[in-house]
């Protein structure tokens, strides 16, 4: 593992260079201004500009709506290492569910108990390995998992995860994990007979969840288990709410709505002063919004219908614009195949100089990925003003699933993450070394005479 100079272990292989939004400087002037320095040296590349800003925005108002919920952030949807590091200043603790995931957590510094190896089927070599660095808390499902844990890490804090109902979510976790209220019973019994430790339970009501009303009915089944499991003599103190937390489109709204039924439904069913501690594991939520991709039209084709008596002329609604671009479903964009909730991507153009007019001319556009395969098909029947080889098109909320998830399939790079931050919101809440120690320096005497001249006003 790298160290870098102030012996602080940096991540290998992402890049974490973060720069400081000073001047007034925004989002979109880094945009720009990449997309300027990136045309002369004809590279082309695709990147993201991830803003900690947003992130900080979105721990500010979980710590307003869930006071009594610690979050775990869940790595595996963006694993960023400047993502991590933030999460760490923010004091949040982190799922990990994989041997990989817990190695970078721990490279960054976080003591073992803010770690949950929230995966409900191990390898036996990933559990010795939390086993060796003192990782304990980890969740399971089932009989062999039970039996895999005490051989492996006896002195693991189990966490029984159940399966509630995910009919309310786009993506749907239950049928591949979780044990079903009926088994509960047995499953305790056996984890008695191991001699294993079961300290609390977890559910997911599954990613981009629509209905508040799945969180009310977990957080009851959880207390049915807690009842159980109080009966058998194990000493209850860890609920685990999971993830499925969204606030951007559609979902705009729903974190305040969800917030006040789980807050209620934790005061009727684990009241404050009823010694369990409170935890979830978002992952969409806290990054959804922080990253913004900009990919490049490298190629265009326009179509012509055969049927078309205007033979595709200018004037034709027949005209079909396709256009290629240097990231796709292989590579940023997999959520259009694999994330129902955030299948509908809608990239818009970036012109510096232009600013787009109601009154341009729009034709029905295919956008496609780089790939030499047709299901790399980024958008279809959109209508947009033409473009030309060589813009560049930006999208939005692109920080969940997204970086995580990317191959570079036909050898097409990877985005590149380049990370801002204000020099306000870091120094609030990036007191870890995630800056170099020349740009601390500046940035400590930017404040210092920031602070001397309001002083002498
Ligand atoms: N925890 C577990 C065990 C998960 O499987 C997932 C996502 O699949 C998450 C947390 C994060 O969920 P979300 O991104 O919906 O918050």
């Amino acid at each position: 593992m790298n160290k870098n100079e102030l012996g602080v272990h940096v991540l290998s292989p992402k890049n974490c260079d973060i720069d400081i939004l000073d001047n007034g400087r925004t989002v979109k002037d880094v945009i720009d201004n990449k997309i300027k320095e990136l045309g002369p040296v004809d590279n082309e590349e695709p990147f993201y500009v991830a803003n900690l800003d947003s992130m900080y925005e979105r721990h500010l108002r979980w710590l307003a709506n869930l006071p009594r919920v610690k979050p775990f952030y869940a790595v595996k949807c963006n694993n960023t290492a400047a993502v991590l590091r933030m999460m760490s200043a923010l004091d949040i603790g982190f799922d990990c569910a994989s041997k990989g995931e817990i190695q970078t957590a721990l490279s960054l510094g976080v003591t073992p108990h803010k770690i949950i190896y929230a995966h409900t089927t191990k390898p036996m070599s990933h559990i010795k390995y939390a086993c060796a660095h003192g990782v304990d808390m980890m969740t399971f499902d089932n009989e062999d998992e039970l039996l895999k844990m005490s051989l492996c890490h006896p002195k693991a804090k189990l966490v029984l995860r159940i399966a509630v109902d995910d009919s309310k979510s786009l993506v749907k976790l239950s049928s591949k994990f979780g044990a079903r209220l009926v088994s509960v019973g047995k499953l305790l019994e056996r984890a008695g007979e191991l001699g294993s430790e079961i300290i609390g339970v977890s559910f997911h009501v599954g990613s981009g969840c629509t209905g508040g009303s799945a969180f009310k009915q977990a957080i009851a089944d959880a207390r049915q288990v807690f009842d159980i499991a109080n009966l058998l003599g194990f000493q209850m103190r860890l609920l685990d709410i999971g993830g499925g937390f969204s606030a951007i489109g559609d979902f705009q709204g729903k974190f305040e709505e969800f917030s006040v039924i789980i807050n209620e439904a934790l005061d009727e069913f684990f009241p404050p002063d009823c010694g369990v501690q409170i935890i979830a594991e978002p992952g969409r939520y806290y990054v959804e919004s922080a990253f913004t991709l900009a990919a490049n039209v490298f190629a265009k084709r326009v179509i012509f219908d055969e049927m078309d008596e205007d033979n595709g002329g200018e004037n034709s609604p027949d005209r079909i614009m396709m256009y290629y671009l240097n990231d796709g479903v292989y590579g940023s964009m997999s959520c259009i195949v694999f994330d129902p909730a955030h299948s509908n991507l809608e990239p818009y153009l970036h012109r510096v100089n232009i600013k787009p007019s109601r009154h341009m001319r729009k034709y029905r556009s295919v956008i496609w990925g780089p790939t030499c395969d047709c299901i790399d098909k980024i958008t279809d029947g959109y209508w947009i003003p033409e473009l030309h080889v060589g813009d560049w098109l930006l999208i939005d909320n692109m920080g969940a699933y997204s970086v995580s998830v990317s191959t570079d399939f036909n050898s097409f790079e990877r985005a590149h993450v380049y990370t801002v931050v204000t020099a306000e919101t870091c120094f609030r809440c990036l007191p870890m070394p995630i800056l170099s120690p020349v740009q601390n320096l500046i940035l400590q005497s930017i404040v210092y005479a920031l602070i001397i001249l309001s002083k002498s006003h």
